[in-house]
């Protein structure tokens, strides 16, 4: 039979919970069940990382982007340096960029002023985003109107309401290990909203391992579980799932694995 793998739509490989580097995690899972990744950026220096993680892989691509969380202190030519980044055959989308308004003494002016400004980047370079969006759902939905790009909501926490609408706005939505939590009812709901056609698997690894890894250092072959949950939601077997969601990936990233 035709083994499946999975393809992850959402990891940070350069991170420093990779005691020594990730490159071991990283030939295992494409050894198993992990037909290929997306490297996201989250800074100058990160996007720089991402891309040179994709390089070294055939079905491994990257996004550069500075997150919500790091736009303190760019400097004052940071579009171009991306700009720069994303020359690279290898950059299918700008992110992650977006809006996170969870930890204390966030910069919204700022956050906003970064997000638009990538989002124009992403439309002059004729790439998709990917979006994070954290506790500033209303901010983020009024942006994506001004702008309609194609993007995709990643590591999705918001409302069924608001997944029906980015829907309807064409926008994808993803979600990570966080949907196999046990209190993830909100999640569930937004997932069953949301058409098989829409919908993108990731792990944001090394964060958000789902069950029955929690709390765990997660790696791309765990988004098995999570494709299971959203199997489990669909009524769908796993491998349905997988396959339609692989082809949500090609299509929205314009790549190959
Ligand atoms: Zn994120
Ligand atoms: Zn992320």
């Amino acid at each position: 039979m035709e083994k499946i793998k999975l393809f992850d739509t959402h990891t940070h490989y350069d991170d420093r919970a990779y005691k020594g580097g990730a490159d071991a995690v990283i030939e295992k899972a494409l050894a198993d069940n992990v037909a290929g990744f997306m490297a996201i950026g989250c800074t100058l220096d990160r996007s720089r990382k991402a891309v040179k993680i994709a390089e070294s892989r055939e079905t491994a691509y990257a996004a550069v982007g500075i997150h919500p969380n790091d736009v303190g202190g760019l400097p004052p030519d940071y579009l171009e340096r991306l700009e720069e980044t994303a020359k690279s055959e290898k950059v299918k989308a700008i992110g992650e960029i977006g809006l996170d308004y969870h930890y204390k003494g966030y910069d919204r002016e700022n956050q906003i002023k970064a997000f638009k400004e990538q989002l124009r980047l992403a439309e002059r370079l004729g790439l998709p985003v990917i979006i994070h969006s954290r506790e500033a759902a209303e901010d983020t939905m009024e942006i994506l109107r001004e702008f309609k790009p194609r993007a995709v909501t990643h590591c999705y926490s918001g409302s069924a309401e608001t997944a029906g609408e980015l829907v309807k706005m064409g926008i994808l939505i993803s979600f990570t290990g966080a949907l196999t939590f046990k209190n993830a009812r909100r999640a569930v709901e937004a997932c069953a909203a949301v058409p098989l056609e829409k919908l993108m698997i990731e792990t944001d690894c090394p964060y958000m391992a789902p069950e029955p890894f929690r709390g765990e250092l997660c790696a791309s072959g765990m988004a098995w579980f999570t494709a299971a949950k959203i199997a489990e939601i669909k009524g769908l077997s796993t491998k349905e799932t997988v396959k339609v969601c692989n082809e949500n990936a090609k299509r929205f990233f314009g790549i190959d694995f």
